[in-house]
């Protein structure tokens, strides 16, 4: 039964959205559309905070909704939507999808997964086939009205988060559904509806079938919501961690990469809550520094000096990550770089040390310094030594360098 919300009853003003979702919601029922804001914007708003972007669901298609913007395009093949553009804002339309069923069109694999998703329906089964019961909020700016079909307010009322629909068959269809319940636990700090919650561990492994780049996405949400410490620990306790970062678990199991991943992550967590860029490649770096130390000290047992030692091991990670969770190779050159900075920091005698303060890239490298010497994997000194070598005068700089031993 459609439960229709007015005004008074939750508050959402239409001026508390954007001025491109009203433009696109706006245009749309103008156009004899209807037209709702719906997901996470919605949700949002009914906890009080500030949405980060806003998604639209109307009953016209892809094709009409490009029709009535300029700026705009129709994206996606497995599931078509279309981005319009005002200014620097971006807004994604999404036509009403029908309810799952075996109609011609929607094609899944053995598993369940499905691989297209671009039949229409109506509201009621658009509202059926999205994730979580919270997520399954419409709201209409035009009379300020939230249809909630799903019970989606009661369960936020209750901070649970629930599937919508049978949670097997749900996560069979959308393996990644799994990743996002983890996502939002974490971030919205609610907790997992049991009968949401309870076949995730038997059904983890189908994350394998999911293409490389949206696991990619995904973690990539999940490490930059604010909540990515809680999040990760979420991602293990409901095994959901193997076969992600393949690396993670091994690393989390020992008492050093632990330590230094809680350290990254808590610091990441808190630049995002004030608001700071984190660049992901930083971010990756952090996660998989104790793979790249393991390798590096491998390779030097073997002989190999330590600065072409470290290039092997790097590469050596490198390829180990590209065939699960495939970090784009726009990343790689970052990540090289962080950790490639790093045997220089002890390297503090003659010009070494002012050619590493020119690098352009020194912050991140010293910041990735400064987890390490936290995380008792390198000293405090040398940590020291640098946050005082940088403030010191050209003077004070000389008087500072440390012969080689
Ligand atoms: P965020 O704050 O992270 O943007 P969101 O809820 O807006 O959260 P999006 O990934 O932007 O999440 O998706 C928008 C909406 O589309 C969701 O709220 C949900 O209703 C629906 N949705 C997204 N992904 C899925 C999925 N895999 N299966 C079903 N519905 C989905
Ligand atoms: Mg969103």
């Amino acid at each position: 039964a459609a439960k229709i919300l007015p005004f008074k009853e939750h508050q959402i003003s239409r001026e508390q959205l954007s001025f491109c979702a009203l433009k696109v919601t706006d245009g749309l029922q103008s156009a004899g559309f209807s037209a709702f804001v719906v997901g996470g914007a919605v949700r949002d708003l009914l906890m009080g905070t500030r949405p980060k972007d806003f998604d639209v669901a109307t009953n016209a298609t892809p094709e009409q909704v490009q029709a009535l913007f300029r700026r705009s395009r129709i994206i996606g093949r497995r599931f078509r939507i279309v981005h319009v553009m005002c200014g620097s804002e971006t807004i994604e339309v999404s036509t009403f999808r029908a309810a799952p069923s075996e109609e011609d069109g929607r094609k899944s694999d053995e598993n369940g997964r499905i691989l297209r998703d671009n039949v229409f329906g109506c509201q009621e089964d658009d509202a059926v086939r999205r994730d979580f019961t919270i997520n399954a909020l419409y709201y209409n700016p035009a009379t300020q009205e939230i249809w909630d079909t799903q019970n989606g307010v009661r369960d936020l009322k209750h901070k649970t988060l629930r599937i919508i629909g049978d949670p097997e068959q749900r996560y069979r269809e959308d393996p990644v559904r799994m990743l996002r319940a983890v996502r939002f636990a974490a971030k919205l700090d609610f907790h997992i509806d049991e009968r949401t919650r309870a076949p995730v561990a038997e059904l983890a492994n189908l994350l394998e079938n999911v293409p490389s780049s949206r696991l990619f996405d995904e973690m990539l949400k999940l490490l930059l919501s604010g909540h990515a410490l809680r999040a990760v620990h979420q991602l293990r306790a409901e095994g959901l961690h193997h076969g992600l970062l393949p690396l993670l678990d091994v690393v989390l199991e020992q008492p050093m990469g632990e330590r230094f991943i809680t350290l990254a992550l808590k610091n990441t967590d808190e630049r995002v809550k004030i608001g700071k860029t984190v660049s992901p490649g930083f971010l990756f770096a952090t996660l998989l520094w104790h793979e790249v130390l393991a390798a590096w000290q491998a390779y030097q047992a073997k002989e190999a000096k330590p600065v072409p030692a470290l290039q092997l091991a790097m590469d050596d990670v490198m390829r180990a990550q590209e065939q699960r969770l495939a970090i784009p190779r726009r990343f790689d050159a970052n990540m090289k770089e962080i950790w490639g900075m790093q045997p220089r920091f002890e390297q503090r005698s003659g010009g070494r040390p002012f050619r590493l303060l020119s690098h352009p890239r020194f912050r991140a490298g010293y910041d990735f310094l400064l987890l390490r010497c936290e995380s008792g994997e390198a000293t405090l000194e040398l940590g020291k030594w640098w946050e005082k070598f940088q403030s010191a005068t050209e003077h004070e700089r000389s008087d500072m360098l440390i012969a080689d031993t």
